[in-house]
């Protein structure tokens, strides 16, 4: 049997017809992908060879034993010449050890009871020795993160009470015009205060509301509270603030979306330059449609920011390819200015990319005074950062915008 590396250093099995792949018994070291060829998998029952399952190209082979880690326990024999890619055990475990926590749980519980039945189907019920040894080499080569599939559920039930009982609330921190030192927007920030986890931060929610689609309810709701404190704070301080609301990946995917913020902007009464969309640039790498998207709400004239600028792969590419009206530079550079040596070139750097596309941009993080006054002498328009305010909630906005004598 030929054994040979192609250019993606796949390997390969050419086996002739006729030929057996593995028997029962043989260690599991391999599961195949059939490119060519047919294969009959078959098994002893009461001693009689029977035909489990006929294969023939895209099937894969054998990956129970591969999981596992126990002999196999069918024979898979090529019924015409076939073309087998090798999957090796580092290679499964690997892609596993990525997977999603639910996910991992899921495959390795229908793994188990895939072994119970094709042990019942033979006649011969799993032992319960047997099953405890398969429990012992499941553990040793891929241990399933339980805990975390069990909290991911948990958590993703905890958001939906929260959704249902409004357990949320918006923070709003400031975004300063460095020339005069006025705030000139404000960033919506959300904040959960769970009765039964307490305050969660939202880099801890955010990411399994997305992959669960609560995202959208709860993005929704951001967007009509935070248009709505805004209008307040305009009649309140006649001040021609903007507010800034994050818009995660999963909502680009919503085709009701741009219809949703322009109906929230008029019943309000607002242009819609009002309000600023920040989206990182992981969200548009993520998102099929997200440039269409991206498209659209510019041609109804919503302005677009990019968040955490500079921390992406290709960002010069996205500025190409979409109309940002702001860049945000994160906090990682802005932290290093006056301690490290790159951080100023790489700040400066982005401000005159921004003046030079007649982008406006936000320093984010600005938490020295040192810090504040870099930027303002580089010719960065905005900052953000806790020198100036801390994110805080709507009464300390009023309180804030009072102090600054608006
Ligand atoms: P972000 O959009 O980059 O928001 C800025 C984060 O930096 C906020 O964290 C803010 O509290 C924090 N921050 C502000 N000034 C300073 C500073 O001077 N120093 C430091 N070290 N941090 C500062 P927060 O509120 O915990 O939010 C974390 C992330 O969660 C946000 O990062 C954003 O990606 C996401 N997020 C927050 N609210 C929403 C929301 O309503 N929708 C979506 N989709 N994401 C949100
Ligand atoms: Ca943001
Ligand atoms: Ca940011």
């Amino acid at each position: 049997m030929k054994v040979h590396a192609d250019s993606l250093g796949l390997r390969q099995r050419v086996v002739p017809a006729g030929e057996v792949i593995f028997r029962e018994g043989d260690p599991g070291d391999f599961a195949y992908i059939i490119e060519a060829g047919l294969v009959e998998v078959t098994a002893l029952v009461d001693g009689q060879r029977v035909v489990l399952n006929t294969m023939g190209p895209g099937s894969l082979l054998g990956e129970l034993a591969l999981v596992d880690g126990r002999p196999r326990s069918a024979q898979a024999q090529a019924r015409e010449e076939t073309l087998l890619t090798l999957i090796t055990t580092d290679q499964f475990a690997a892609r596993l050890a990525d997977a999603d926590p639910i996910v991992q749980l899921l495959f390795a519980v229908s793994m188990r009871y895939l072994r119970a039945e094709a042990a019942h189907a033979r006649g011969h019920a799993e032992s319960v020795e047997t099953a405890l040894q398969t429990e012992s080499q499941l553990g040793s080569r891929f241990r399933p993160r339980t805990e975390a599939a069990l909290e991911r559920i948990r958590l993703e039930s905890d958001l939906r009470i929260a959704i249902a009982e409004r357990q949320f609330e918006l923070h709003f921190q400031p975004i300063i015009d460095l020339e005069s030192g006025r705030p000139c927007g404000l960033e919506a920030l959300i904040r959960w205060n769970s009765p039964m986890r307490g305050f969660v931060r939202p880099d801890l929610f955010i990411g399994v509301a997305e992959e669960s689609a609560l995202i959208l309810p709860i993005g929704d709701w951001v967007l009509e509270e935070s248009i709505r404190v805004l209008q307040h704070l305009r009649e309140q301080f006649r001040i021609p603030l903007f507010m800034s609301i994050n818009i995660a990946a999963r909502q680009t995917e919503d085709p009701t979306l741009a219809d949703k913020i322009t109906g929230m902007l008029e019943s309000r009464g607002l242009e819609r330059s009002a309000i600023k969309l920040e989206i990182i640039e992981r969200a548009l790498f993520e998102s099929e449609g997200a440039r269409a998207w991206g498209n659209a709400l510019a041609d109804l004239g919503l302005k677009l920011a990019l968040d955490d600028f500079g921390t992406g792969y290709s960002s010069l590419q996205y500025l190409q390819e979409y109309r940002f009206d702001t860049l945000k530079i994160d906090r990682s550079f802005v932290w290093g200015l006056g301690n490290k040596k790159n951080s100023e070139s790489l700040c400066r750097t982005i401000v005159d990319l921004a003046a030079s596309l007649d982008m406006g941009v936000v320093a984010e993080g600005v938490e020295t005074t040192e810090q504040a006054e870099m930027l303002r002498a580089m010719g960065c328009q905005m900052g953000q950062g806790y020198h100036f305010a801390r994110p805080v909630p709507l009464p300390g906005v009023e309180r804030l915008l009072s102090d600054w004598g608006h």
